[in-house]
């Protein structure tokens, strides 16, 4: 056994594209925080490496991978073929994972905590499932039955938000759905939502829908409270989205920008997410255009590489190569810090949880090289 000296950032990109396989030696195992199914990131586990927090694909993606968590009774270890790379901290089983709501309704099915945002499926349907329109990369059907409940309720989600803050430390709420209608594309009732966790905890709170077709739908979720906005178009090339995500592709590049520029007058910069799905055969320099082109309209484009989950169209693609993701890291962190975007500044949502993505790394890392290569420069220069 030999202990491996990885650069962080290497690593980083090859867990989240390539996931860990789980040896669980623990006398009394429970489930790794994680999530199967849903709109946004599933099959996944949750854990710190590092100091960093990630999301890591867990279940049937991992199957190959060289990486091994192994858990023992005294926590974990992330190991590289037989090499130890170091501790992994899991975190704790959720205290409000073992509570019930008023109407009997267990906590786990209405929110799951992400590390430390409190997160939900809000309306587990979308018109584009089982249909030409439907997303390659989306599971959001997926989560049935015993899982969960299809819709949750503003007073389902307001309790559970609280008791999350309040048992578990959540720092913010994050909310998704499906894309409900063609008008709203349930933008107010996921507002509804918001304003009602808001009302009982007061945590930020971050919605993400589909453009509205009235962009002054915008302004009524800002009045129902809502502090930031996720508003995902998922790739920057028109080819790959046309094949990959076709009901977002009717609206089209140029559609996702102008809700954009709404969004950003309304909410703030920073304050309105795009997610830039890596590795669904789309060219490097479009991806790197859009991502400039929404910086510089205030818009942070949350990178992460694809991890193809079972059951859904794109269950059976390679996840992408890490020397591609992180280039294309190194490259997003580099635009961001030019225009002074800091992850650190979104109130609430994936921009601040930050798990899913390497980028923060970069963006951390990437600020420690800027710093040394002025300390070298006034050095050379004294
Ligand atoms: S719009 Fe696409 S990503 Fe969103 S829920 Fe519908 S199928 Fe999934």
């Amino acid at each position: 056994m030999s202990t491996l000296a990885l650069d962080d950032r290497r690593l980083l990109v090859e867990l989240q594209s390539l996931g860990v396989r789980v040896d669980d030696a623990r006398t009394n195992p429970t489930e790794l925080q994680g999530r199967r199914g849903g709109a946004g990131p599933s099959d996944l586990g949750f854990m710190w490496i590092r100091g960093l927090p990630l999301t890591v694909p867990l279940h049937d993606l991992a199957a190959r991978s060289p990486y091994t968590l192994r858990i023992t009774d005294a926590g974990g270890e992330l190991w590289l073929g037989d090499d130890l790379v170091g501790p992994a901290v899991l975190p704790p089983r959720p205290k409000i994972y073992d509570m019930v709501t008023k109407d009997g309704i267990p906590y786990w099915k209405i929110a799951l905590l992400h590390l430390d945002s409190i997160a939900s499926t809000v309306v587990q349907r979308c018109i584009y499932w089982g249909t030409h329109e439907q997303c390659h990369f989306c599971g959001i059907e997926l989560t049935r039955g015993e899982r969960t409940i299809p819709v949750k309720t503003p007073e389902q989600l307001a309790e559970v938000a609280a008791a999350a803050k309040e048992h578990d430390g959540a720092v913010d709420v994050t909310l998704t759905t499906g894309s409900v209608n063609r008008t709203d594309r349930g933008a107010l009732y996921i507002s509804r939502c918001a304003a009602a966790i808001k009302d009982a905890c007061g945590l930020p709170v971050q919605v993400q829908f589909e453009p509205p077709d009235d962009l002054s739908v915008l302004e009524e979720v800002r009045r129902a409270g809502v502090d930031a906005v996720g508003i995902h178009m998922e790739t920057f090339d028109p080819e790959v989205l046309a094949r990959i995500a076709p009901g977002k592709a009717a609206l089209g590049v140029e559609g996702y920008f102008r809700t954009w520029e709404r969004a950003v007058e309304v909410f703030g910069r920073g304050s309105v997410t795009t997610y830039v799905i890596l590795g669904m055969g789309e060219r490097p320099e479009l991806i790197e255009e859009g991502c400039r082109r929404a910086i510089a309209m205030g818009v942070y484009p949350f990178v992460v590489p694809l991890k193809p989950v079972a059951g859904t169209l794109l269950e059976d693609a390679t996840p992408p190569d890490a020397d591609y993701v992180a280039s294309i890291y190194r490259s997003v962190s580099e635009m961001l810090a030019e225009a002074g975007m800091d992850h650190m500044d979104a109130k609430a949502g994936c921009a601040r949880c930050q798990a899913c993505s390497g980028l923060s790394a970069w963006e951390r890392l990437f600020r420690k090289e800027q710093v040394r290569e002025i300390a070298r420069q006034l050095d050379d220069n004294r």
